[in-house]
């Protein structure tokens, strides 16, 4: 028993030393592998950022229109996938609208729906307590204007700081005569104390602006420029050096909806409803 117990415990030993520095060589290992160049850990970007992305219009609201190319869709896919990129940069993010439907139905009291959704818009950047508001918009015009162009809370320097931030990524995609950031007072920027931008991404009565705009990889490629925006934005960045665009800005509640340009491209009403539900629109808006 005894020449038993000596021969077994020096092998337990030898098995223990041997698992341990097994075990020490995989840690090593792992460890080197976290720490390796490139590599680094650290937390997502936008990691507790409230984040509202707001599609503009939709439902009865086409927006502005090329011939088939409703303003209202084209915000409506971008936005989407902004949501997800901003969500996999840590961000949480409630979007304005996800589907073709107006925040406000017609019909219902209390004076005009335009204003009452433009306000449903602003109470859910309230409502989730948001530290950023996105507004995506596509613009129409003039043929000869293009290029992106993004609107921020007139005297508000941080809303200015992250049009800044957004444009010169932006504007690489979508270069144009109209390229540049400019101080607004449309609704869904003035009634808000956060950072607040409206992003027009482009003309869909310029020719260039439209072919990219219509084509398939536009959507992703516009989210990812934003994103990269907001994410600089959040880190501190400072725009090298914004430039205003000549684009006379609309005064008003909407860029759409001004006088200051003609708008021939701008529908308020989707013109693929009914011409009795147009009517109908109409007369309750
Ligand atoms: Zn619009």
């Amino acid at each position: 028993m005894r020449i038993l117990l000596i021969t077994v415990r020096p092998k337990l030993g030898l098995m223990l030393t041997l698992a341990f520095g097994l075990i020490s060589l995989i840690s090593a290992v792992f460890y080197s592998i976290a720490q390796a160049p490139g590599q680094p850990e650290s937390p997502a970007p936008l990691s507790n950022i409230r984040i509202v992305v707001d599609p503009g219009h939709g439902g009865v609201d086409g927006g502005c229109s090329y011939n088939q190319f409703l303003e209202k869709s084209l915000n409506l896919t971008v936005g989407r996938i902004l949501a997800d990129d901003l969500t996999a940069l840590g961000g949480r993010v409630r979007l304005t609208r996800s589907q073709d439907e107006a925040l406000v139905p017609w019909g219902t009291p209390g004076g005009s729906r335009h204003k009452r959704d433009l306000a449903a818009r602003i109470q859910t950047a309230k409502d989730f307590d948001a530290h950023i508001f996105l507004s995506i918009h596509a613009n129409a015009g003039p043929a000869h204007l293009g290029g992106a162009l993004v609107f921020f809370h007139q005297g508000h320097e941080e809303s200015k700081r992250l049009a800044g931030l957004i444009q010169e990524r932006l504007e690489k995609l979508v270069p144009g005569n109209q390229n540049g950031i400019l101080p607004a007072q449309f609704m869904v920027l003035a009634q808000q104390q956060i950072p607040a931008v409206l992003i027009e991404i482009g003309f869909l009565t310029n020719p260039q602006d439209r072919e990219f705009l219509s084509s398939d990889a536009a959507p992703d490629l516009i989210s990812k420029s934003i994103a990269a925006g907001v994410t600089a934005y959040v880190q501190g960045e400072q725009p090298a050096a914004p430039t205003l665009s000549p684009y006379p800005a609309p005064q008003g509640d909407d860029p759409d909806l001004s006088p200051a340009l003609p708008y021939p491209g701008c529908l308020v009403i989707d013109p693929h409803l009914p011409i009795n539900t147009i009517e109908e629109a109409l007369a309750r808006d």
